[in-house]
This record gives C-alpha cells, sequence and structure tokens, in this order.
C-alpha cells in the first residue's frame, strides 16, 4: 500500500523525497491537478519583470526526474476530488481511485477573488502559477497596458507592482487594510509607501474594491488588473473528509504534522503549525514553512518521529531594491496577542559612514513581563536579511532583550558596523523597558 501525496510542488514534493530517504522500497505517489510540478512562485514576479528570461527556470525538477532518480511516481493532470478515509482511498476527477495506506495533503493555498463582478475579464490577472505569469507576461508583450491597478498590498501585490512599474506601467496598488505586507504597524506602511512613492507607485489603503470595470477600478483608470488579495488555504476536499480545521480556517496539525485522522498528514500552505512566540497555532503561508514541514510530514508518513516546532512568522521582500523584513509581532499585534510590549525604533548606518553605510531601520518589540523578544523588523537596502535572521533566531530561542544585546556579531567595515544596528536597537528597548 502506498503513500500518496496530493499536491506537487514545495510541501508535497519536500514530503515524497524525504519519505523515500527513510524508505527505499516505499512506493510513492504524487498527484497533482495542474501540468507541472515543483516550480518556484517566488520567482514568477521575476518573470514578469524580465529578470528571469524563461519560465521554465523556475522549474526545478520534472515527472521524469522523479520517477526515474527518485523513484517516485508523480502524476499531473490528477486531480483529486475525495478522500474517503475509511476505504483509505482519493477518488480522482477522472473517477480512478488510489489507494493508501498514508496520504499527505499539500494542496496549498489560492488567491484572487474569483467571485468578485469582473473578474473574469481579459485584462484581469492573478500572480499564483506558472501559466498566469506567462499570460501577465504575453498582455505586457502584446497589448503594452500604460497603467495598471494591483488590488492586495501584501508582498504578492507590491512584488507584482514593483515589476510592472519596472515594464513601465503607471501603477496604483489599492490595499482593503490601513496596513501593507499584512503587518499591523503603521510605520511599516509609511515606509513602504515612501519607497513606492519615491519609484512612482501609489498606495492607497482602506479601499474596498467591489467590482472590477472595463477600464476602471474604484475609481482609478487602468488598462489592467492585478488580483493580489483573498488568500485562502485549499482545504475543501480535507474538510469533507471529516479532517479538522483550525482557527484560522487551514488544517488543523500536531508537531509531526499529523491531523485528526491517523495515518494522513499535511502541510504547507494548506496547513496550521505553531507560532513559537504565542505557543498557539497559526496560518502564515510560506515557502520556507512549507518545505520544512513539507519534510517532515514525509519523514513521519515513512515511519521516522520527526517533529516541527513551529515557526516565527519571518519574511522579506524588496521593494525596488529596499528590503522590509519581519518577524514575530508589530507593537500592534504584540497587544492583541495578549503581551505587554515595549518598543525602540532606530535608524543607523549599515556600514560605517565611510564605507558607504545607508541608513537602516530596526524595530525591536519585547514583552515587558518576561524581557523576552517577541518581534522585530528591519528596512534597508543593505544588510536586511542577515538582520532578520537575527532577530528571528532570538525569537525562536525565546531570547531576552538583554542577553540579545550581548550577541557576538561580526564587524568589518565593508561589511557592518561595529555596532550593529540590531544591537542599537536593542540598548535603546532595555532603556525603555525602565521607563
Ligand atoms: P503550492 O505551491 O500552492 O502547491 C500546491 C499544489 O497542489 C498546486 O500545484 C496545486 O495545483 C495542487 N493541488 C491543489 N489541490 C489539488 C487537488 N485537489 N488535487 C491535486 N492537486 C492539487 N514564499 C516565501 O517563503 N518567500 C517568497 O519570496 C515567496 N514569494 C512568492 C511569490 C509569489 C508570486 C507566490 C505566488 C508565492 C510566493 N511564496 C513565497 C509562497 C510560496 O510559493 C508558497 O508558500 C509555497 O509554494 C507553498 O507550497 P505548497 O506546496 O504548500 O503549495
Amino acid at each position: 500500500m502506498a503513500l500518496v501525496v496530493v499536491g506537487g510542488v514545495a510541501a508535497g514534493l519536500s514530503a515524497a523525497a524525504r519519505a523515500r530517504r527513510i524508505d527505499p522500497r516505499l512506493e510513492i505517489v504524487v498527484l497533482e491537478q495542474g501540468p507541472v510540478i515543483s516550480y518556484g512562485a517566488c520567482g514568477l514576479p521575476y518573470f514578469v519583470e524580465g529578470r528571469v528570461r524563461e519560465i521554465a527556470e523556475l522549474i526545478a525538477y520534472t515527472p521524469e526526474y522523479f520517477r526515474k532518480e527518485r523513484n517516485i511516481d508523480v502524476r499531473t493532470g490528477a486531480r483529486v476530488i475525495a478522500i474517503s478515509h475509511p476505504r483509505r482511498e482519493v477518488v480522482l476527477e477522472s473517477g480512478a481511485k488510489v489507494a493508501y495506506e498514508k496520504l499527505i495533503i499539500a494542496t496549498g493555498a489560492r488567491g484572487g477573488m474569483p467571485n468578485l463582478p469582473g473578474a473574469q475579464l481579459p485584462h484581469v490577472f492573478t500572480l499564483y502559477t506558472l501559466d498566469d505569469a506567462a499570460r501577465m507576461r504575453r498582455f505586457l508583450r502584446e497589448r503594452r497596458p500604460k497603467s495598471a491597478v494591483v488590488v492586495g498590498a501584501g508582498y504578492i501585490g507590491v512584488e507584482a507592482a514593483d515589476a510592472l512599474r519596472r515594464n513601465g506601467l503607471r501603477v496604483t496598488i489599492l490595499e482593503r487594510s490601513a496596513h501593507a505586507l499584512l503587518r499591523d504597524d503603521a510605520g511599516l506602511t509609511a515606509a513602504v509607501r515612501k519607497q513606492l512613492e519615491r519609484h512612482g507607485v501609489e498606495l492607497r489603503t482602506g479601499v474596498v474594491v467591489t467590482a472590477i470595470e472595463p477600464d476602471r477600478v474604484a475609481g482609478v483608470p487602468c488598462d489592467m488588473v492585478v488580483l493580489a488579495a483573498g488568500f485562502q488555504p485549499n482545504v475543501e476536499i480535507a474538510a469533507a473528509a471529516g479532517i479538522e480545521l483550525g482557527p484560522s480556517g487551514a488544517i488543523r496539525t500536531d508537531d509531526r504534522m499529523e491531523t485528526n485522522l491517523r495515518g494522513v498528514f499535511a502541510a504547507g500552505d494548506c496547513a496550521e503549525v505553531t507560532h513559537l512566540v504565542t505557543g498557539r497555532p497559526t496560518w502564515i503561508p510560506l515557502g520556507t514553512t512549507a518545505n520544512k514541514a513539507g519534510r517532515v510530514a514525509g519523514a513521519c508518513a515513512a515511519g521516522a518521529r520527526e517533529r516541527f516546532a513551529g515557526i516565527v512568522g519571518t519574511s522579506i521582500v524588496s521593494v525596488f531594491g529596499m528590503g522590509f523584513a519581519t518577524t514575530g509581532f508589530s507593537v500592534a499585534q504584540a497587544r492583541a496577542e495578549g503581551f505587554s510590549p515595549a518598543v525602540a525604533r532606530i535608524e543607523a548606518n549599515s556600514r560605517p559612514r565611510y564605507y558607504q553605510g545607508v541608513k537602516t531601520m530596526v524595530e525591536l518589540v519585547a514583552d515587558r513581563t518576561t524581557r523576552r523578544l517577541v518581534g522585530g523588523s528591519v528596512i534597508g537596502e543593505d544588510g536586511a536579511a542577515g538582520r532578520i535572521d537575527v532577530i528571528a533566531t532570538a525569537l525562536q530561542t525565546r531570547m531576552r532583550v538583554d542577553e540579545f544585546e550581548q550577541l557576538d556579531l561580526a564587524y568589518s567595515p565593508p561589511f557592518t558596523p561595529v555596532w550593529d544596528p540590531i544591537l542599537i536597537a536593542a540598548q535603546q528597548l532595555i532603556k525603555e523597558l525602565v521607563a
């Protein structure tokens, strides 16, 4: 009896590959509804931009590779429409049935507001699949649009806006909430807005889009529209099979990535994981988590005992070359999660001034009661990824700000200043905690 994996991208293939390593004889079948597997959705905006020339460059492995090199039976065009756990089988749209002993659900998530009036018009796009990106690129080349509206200021919306602006379009982003990058953080949103404006992109927040008209959205004239909002986990077949969903609406899992049905695992954008700052379930769909949680699901499904501890919600996005990196919680989010937050915000040079240092903004948030760090953000053209990764490590290891301030970090003028901006922020935060 086989291990069956539903979904053939980050989580599904990480799971299948890991299961193969654990058990060289296990029969493994991957069922993917689309025409391709193993592609990097994260690279789609750079294909739209033109930096990635061939869309095939975004595909890491083919089904043939998995068949030949890993002895994994990967089937494309295989859409699962139902799971019958009592019978231990999945039902495909074609009517075929595939029996399983263990099942991994890695069906990802979807977005794009398909029920919005006008969403099916030919100048309206999403940016989730290779087909989406190819269609958008073709439209740019053949129709030469002059202006675009992007709905949603999450990182996909912002990356799409950056890519379209670099193609010469006038771009306006419309966002329903008051925030950019899905973070309740007025300072971060102001910085994103400033950087977008410097490059000719307008960000309008608090705009609820109720329909798309052929030549405008919410009063903003445009030749094309990108829908980058309404992201939700693909859980319908799981829920119909009696698999429990968590508070976010994604599939509830334990630290082995197992669901409430024994022998059925879930990982990636369709599943919840534990937030290590709160200890509670969370849904932050990212490729980093999909790969790691997928590996654990695959190992456990193949009989090993591994666990996925959880995440702290770390991400980074480039907006016209400026890195916007966040981890854990903003002050407002920390308060909403029940912490009593103190915050420090500083601006410092990324390197010594005599070595062309550029301004870097750092925010650190700690809980007043425990002095533990619970969040942070870094904004800068230089070194933002490395700095947020240090803060993320501190969150993951439950470090107190007093320990963080003592970190032994590298220093040499071509890379960093003697007092790294994150340590300056920690010193400032310690002062705030006294106040
Ligand atoms: P997916 O990649 O969505 O794969 C799920 C697969 O399951 C799909 O191929 C789908 O066709 C298939 N499927 C669904 N239902 C069925 C069914 N019933 N039967 C058969 N097959 C089914 N993450 C980062 O960490 N950093 C980034 O910079 C980043 N940039 C991104 C940029 C863009 C434009 C996008 C769209 C995403 C980005 N991500 C990024 C997110 C990352 O791509 C996802 O988190 C990751 O792909 C999730 O992997 P997954 O395997 O869970 O789901």
